[in-house]
């Protein structure tokens, strides 16, 4: 195995590693790493997907350290949390400010002003110009939980639609909506009755098969939908699938659900990724990075489908003061410099990736939208066999050279950088992969 050396370091990632890349020190897991890892290993449950040895100390914009002082940079933002990068002073101070007032209230049996202004906030952004109210959460799960009990509640239908290779949380009722990998449902059921699954993209499978032969759309009381599969893979809908999808929401009175929590908030070089495809959802789900890596989900859905009573659906720690205090200013700050940065760096590190696909013969091909950005590695371009060993093993070089890096679906490597990337971090990013291919 390489050591990542610090100067070799240097040699091999030339200018733009020198001042926008990793700085390693020492191969990880160094010793306080490891030390953090055995105590994990005692007591943190083993269900959780860490592939390689990081052991965070602290962050700041696109870098993070670990333990040991070697300095990574991160193209995962926390799993599209850090949209504005680590510790952004202006969340921090935010954060501060808010918890030195009062920290929790419960929003379920109380009222303060932050929260409602951050539901104003979020109603005003979500798409679609009729009025919308949203239920607050603390995580994507959450949100969706939520989606499928107001989705339930206002249409008084049972029946939920999802797509293969979606992923919209690991709560039971998510769960059953989730269709990504198996390894997430197995032993988990059962699940929720009443759901069926189409192939993505299959607008004529739903027609002909579920809706004309086991699930009649005037049972279904809703259609979840990632306008790009995430965990799934990073795959972007088409436009016609989109509009297909909505149009037979309409003709059936099905409420179209999108699951915008990784999407969503700028990443895709929009507000929102359904924004691309020219439609709005009935109901939008969002987390990630909506309280500015505090907890924080939140459902929308247009008003008139609020019509569930006091005491039908209520949480403890939903809509937190202080979450939802990070949150503004997160907003503020996505809305003031972030969104703009996403769109350009998203098409520099796609021509980038591109050109990496169009040279290795293990890279079948670059895509996303923004800096919603994956490769998907193959044995063979032709046959598109996926390689899914040495996608892991890709991850864990570029980790050891500094690069922070997450698989999606079963063969593919997300780039979901902060939204505040600058080309340097981009480059740095890619000199690495590239070496990574050649040496892996
Ligand atoms: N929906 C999507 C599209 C996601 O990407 C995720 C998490 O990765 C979730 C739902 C679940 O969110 P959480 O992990 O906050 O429960």
């Amino acid at each position: 195995m390489p050591r990542a050396g610090r100067s070799t370091m240097a040699r091999r990632g030339g200018g733009a590693a020198a001042e926008h890349g990793p700085d390693m020190r020492i191969t990880p897991p160094g010793p306080k790493a490891a030390a953090v890892m055995e105590k994990d290993a005692t007591y943190i449950a083993p269900s959780y997907t860490r592939l390689y040895p990081l052991v965070i100390d602290r962050g700041e914009g696109m870098f993070c350290w670990d333990v040991d002082g070697n300095r990574y940079l991160d193209f995962t933002a926390g799993v599209a949390v850090n949209a504005l990068g680590h510790a952004h002073p202006d969340i921090t101070r935010e954060i501060a400010k808010q918890a030195a007032k009062f920290i929790h209230m419960a929003g379920t049996d109380f009222y303060y002003g932050v929260m409602a202004d951050f539901a104003e906030k979020i109603c005003a952004l979500a798409p679609g110009p009729w009025p919308k109210q949203c239920f607050l959460a603390n995580s994507g799960t959450e949100a969706v939980e939520a989606a499928i009990k107001l989705a339930r509640h206002a249409t008084r239908r049972t029946r939920l639609v999802a797509f293969f290779n979606a992923f919209h949380g690991r709560s039971l009722g998510s769960l059953s909506l989730t269709a990504s990998k198996a390894v997430q449902r197995r032993h988990f059921g059962p699940l929720l009755p009443d759901v069926s699954h189409a192939p993505f993209g299959d607008l004529a499978f739903l027609k002909t098969n579920l809706f004309a032969k086991t699930c009649p759309p005037e049972d279904v009381a809703a259609i979840f939908v990632e306008p790009i599969q995430g965990e799934g893979g990073y795959h972007v809908a088409s436009p016609e699938f989109m509009r297909g999808l909505r149009e037979l929401c309409d003709q059936y009175g099905i409420l179209l659900v999108a699951d915008e929590i990784q999407t969503g908030l700028g990443r895709t070089g929009k507000m929102f990724a359904i924004e691309h495809f020219d439609i709005a959802p009935d109901i939008l789900c969002l987390a990630k990075p909506l309280g500015g890596g505090l907890p924080l989900g939140a459902m929308i859905a247009r008003k008139e489908l609020h019509k569930w009573p006091p005491g039908s659906h209520a949480n403890t720690f939903g809509g937190n003061a202080v979450a939802c205090a990070a949150g503004l200013k997160t907003i503020e700050l996505i809305e003031r410099e972030g969104m703009a940065n996403a769109a350009p760096m998203g098409e520099w590190l796609s021509q980038k990736l591109a050109a990496i696909a169009a040279q290795d013969a293990s890279v079948y091909e670059e895509r996303g939208l923004g800096l919603m950005r994956a490769v998907e590695i193959v044995k063979n371009k032709a046959s598109r066999t996926p390689d899914p060993d040495r996608r892991d093993a890709i991850i864990k070089e570029c980790f050891r050279r500094g690069l922070l890096l997450l698989g999606c679906g079963e063969t593919s490597i997300r780039f979901l950088p902060a939204l505040t990337v600058q080309k340097g971090h981009i480059d740095a990013a890619c000199e690495i992969l590239e070496v990574v291919l050649q040496n892996v």
